[in-house]
């Protein structure tokens, strides 16, 4: 569904994103782990167009994203929600989530997507009114989601979602993560919570100073032998 292919990416003259490639399959959650720094956020920017490719290419469905704007994005079934969340506090829980829907092909069904969001996050309906500045961090992230799945996206990429959030409420976020997974959308996952994102995931990246160190099936992880090379420097 997504292929990246041998990708160099950074920051101006610094390049951070080393011959990178990665496959993401249809309907699969894909995690993208590693320490701090070790280039996650900037792979899924890559991704989403926000970053210039010095070598590589990013494939959607077979065709090359190059040059493809990161607003058009979402209308080709991808949209990305950022960590950090990036809600507007002064606006309601409302307005938030129907900025998810901000280009017209997806306006027109924007009711129908908003009562989906409050059905999947009864409590963003309970609040749907209140400035989005008054959640906890639990329901900052809903409504981050709630705000991505506006586009009815095909693919889901999610920075970081569990950053701040006491256990039971990470616990509720990785539920949802699976009832996303049930209804087909694939996903992909950058999670510092190595545990919980190699549990939920098919396949697995670990990222090591820009480079793909591992690529393996969730199921055929070894959690020992990924420590030590998470810990490797
Ligand atoms: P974390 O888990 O801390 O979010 P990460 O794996 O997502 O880490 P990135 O955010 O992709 O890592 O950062 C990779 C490297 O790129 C870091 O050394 C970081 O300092 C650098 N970097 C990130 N954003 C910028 C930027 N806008 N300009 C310059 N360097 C940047």
């Amino acid at each position: 569904m997504i292929e990246v292919q041998d990708i160099r990416a950074g920051y101006g003259a610094i390049n951070i994103l080393w011959d990178v490639s990665i496959s993401v399959r249809p309907g699969e959650l894909t995690t993208i782990i590693g320490p701090n720094g070790a280039g996650k956020t900037t792979l899924l920017r890559a991704i989403m167009g926000l970053l210039p490719l010095a070598q590589g290419s990013i494939l959607l469905n077979g065709k090359v994203l190059t040059d493809t704007p990161t607003w058009r994005m979402p209308d080709l079934g991808v949209v990305m929600i950022p960590e950090g969340r990036m809600i507007f506090k002064d606006m309601t829980i409302e307005e938030n989530l129907m900025l998810g829907a901000f280009s017209p092909r997806h306006r027109a069904a924007s009711r129908r997507q908003c009562e989906k969001a409050y059905q999947m996050f009864p409590r963003l309906y309970e609040r749907r009114n209140q400035r989005a500045g008054t959640l906890s961090g639990g329901e900052a992230q809903m409504l981050a989601m709630g705000r991505g799945l506006m586009a009815d996206p095909k693919v889901l990429i999610i920075d970081e979602p569990s950053l701040g959030l006491a256990p039971v409420v990470v616990n509720e976020l990785f539920q949802t993560l699976s009832r996303l997974k049930e209804e087909g959308r694939t996903i992909i996952l950058v999670e510092q919570s190595t545990h919980r994102a190699v549990g939920v995931a098919d396949q697995v990246y670990l990222l090591q100073s820009g480079k793909v160190v591992l690529s393996e099936r969730a199921s055929n992880i070894d959690m020992e032998h990924l420590h030590e090379l998470y810990f490797a420097h």
